[in-house]
């Protein structure tokens, strides 16, 4: 008996050792993890030279409050992550995880327009769908029908734009006209709303576990930035699981050359060794809050020595490897073969996203778009299947929380061709089984 909640009522095998790309359970078997865990696992698993630096913190100290010692493990950290942000991005406030970085922007944000005359502005504008964080304020942004409603009257649900999804419109998405369609709705929102209320716009560069690696339209960035400036919003950009090289830029914004206001890390920024989160925002923000007394927020172990010490060794082996390059290239040979598994079997209606943020969409007729009968939990039952074939894939429903499955595949960036051979035959092969217990399907193609 566990006394453990997480997996509901089921069991999971007991985790023995991890190394690389590679995990094994108690009974020995061994597993290829095809999704970094949840995106977390960059640079592999116990890479060597980052216990050893977390080890050498750890016979200095352990734990040093923020407010009573600077540390040089946070001070090395706060610099290197500085020198990979674009130009301007230059004070860098540390926490434990994606949540309380969300948590952390929002605030700062907010704050910072308290400190210069602007205190009527406070609604954080998300898309839907959305996943931003499980905490109330930021599941108050997080556009997910299934995880916030319960919740709902407990906090305050902030407005929503939906999501640039031009496949399931129909809609080509390297038209630049598609772009300006899904970003001018923020626009409209922002004047619906009132412009004077409107603090921030956040959203992630390539979606993650809500829409399952989805790639904004040609133009639709540019013109979010441009509409931003126009009302005078915060662009908030929310890198927790696109950050620290996973779609083959250090930052996924980067793609689209366009400058959030600021940055929020987490995930791939310690990789799974230790909790970190941060967020990264320009002096000319900081500056007035820390002036008028400072921000009224913090996080006991926000900067602790470990995980600084942590996540500075992985920026280091990310540089070292060059494990960015590596996810651009692995990256586009994995969803060309994800491309070509589509042409194979027949249920996957969508294939997507960018480096090593890919996902594939189950759809039960690609040209109606109608994803499988919901009560199949496909989401759920393909995962199963890749699993007890030894890869480990992450999945979700697409559409809202109410229908349409993806599953992700993003493994860890240090891949080669040969584990690229194993994702892709435990894949076709899991397909295949999953393929063989669905029902008949109806389909206009
Ligand atoms: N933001 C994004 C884009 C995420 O994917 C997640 C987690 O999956 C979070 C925020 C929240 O991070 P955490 O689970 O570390 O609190």
């Amino acid at each position: 008996m566990s006394h453990l909640f997480y997996q509901g009522h089921g069991r999971k095998p007991v985790l023995d050792q991890a190394r690389g790309v590679y995990m094994w359970d108690t009974d020995g078997k061994r597993y290829l993890d095809g999704s970094s865990g949840a995106m977390v696992c960059n640079i592999g698993h116990s890479n060597a030279n980052v216990l050893a630096a977390m080890r050498e913190q750890m016979e200095c100290a352990t734990f040093g409050y923020r407010l009573h010692f600077e540390t040089e493990a946070s001070e090395r950290l706060a610099a290197k992550t500085v020198e990979k942000m674009p130009p301007g991005l230059n004070k860098v406030f540390f926490v434990s995880g994606g949540s309380e970085a969300i948590e952390s922007a929002m605030k700062l944000a907010r704050q910072y327009a308290v400190s210069t005359g602007r205190g009527s502005r406070w609604k954080v504008i998300s898309r839907s769908p959305s996943y931003h964080g499980c905490t109330l304020g930021a599941l108050a942004v997080t556009g997910y029908r299934s995880l916030t409603a319960p919740f709902a009257p407990m906090m305050r649900e902030m407005p929503k734009v939906p999501a640039p999804r031009a496949y399931l419109d129909g809609r080509d998405p390297e038209d630049p006209a598609t772009g300006r369609h899904y970003a001018d709705m923020l626009e409209d929102l922002i004047l619906m709303e009132g412009e004077d209320s409107v603090l921030a716009f956040l959203l992630e560069p390539v979606g993650g576990a809500s829409t399952g690696a989805l790639v904004p339209p040609a133009g639709y960035m540019e013109r979010i930035r441009e509409i931003c400036d126009r009302h005078g919003v915060l662009l908030i950009m929310d890198e927790v699981m696109t950050g620290a090289g996973r779609t083959g830029a250090f930052l996924g914004c980067e793609h689209w050359n366009i400058r959030p206001d600021i940055v929020v890390l987490s995930k791939g920024f310690a990789a799974g060794y230790a909790p970190l989160g941060g967020i990264v925002a320009p002096d000319w923000m900081v500056a007035p809050v820390l002036d008028q007394g400072g921000f009224a927020h913090g996080f006991t172990y926000a900067g602790n020595p470990l995980a600084c010490a942590a996540g500075a060794a992985v920026l280091d082996e990310i540089d070292a490897q060059g494990l960015v390059e590596n996810a651009a290239l692995m990256g586009a040979r994995l969803k060309a073969r994800l491309h070509a598994l589509a042409q194979k079997h027949e249920i996957i209606g969508d294939v997507r996203g960018k480096g090593l943020l890919l996902a594939f969409e189950f759809m039960a007729d690609p040209v109606t778009k109608r994803p499988l009968p919901k009560e199949l939990r496909a989401f759920d039952r393909f995962v199963q299947i890749a699993y007890d074939n030894g890869l480990i894939v992450y999945s979700r429903r697409t559409r809202d929380g109410v229908e349409g499955d993806h599953i992700l595949v993003c493994p860890p960036l240090i891949v080669g061709d040969t584990h690229l051979d194993e994702i892709v035959e435990g894949l076709d092969l899991s397909l295949s089984q999953f393929r063989a217990e669905l029902p008949a399907l109806d389909r206009v193609s």
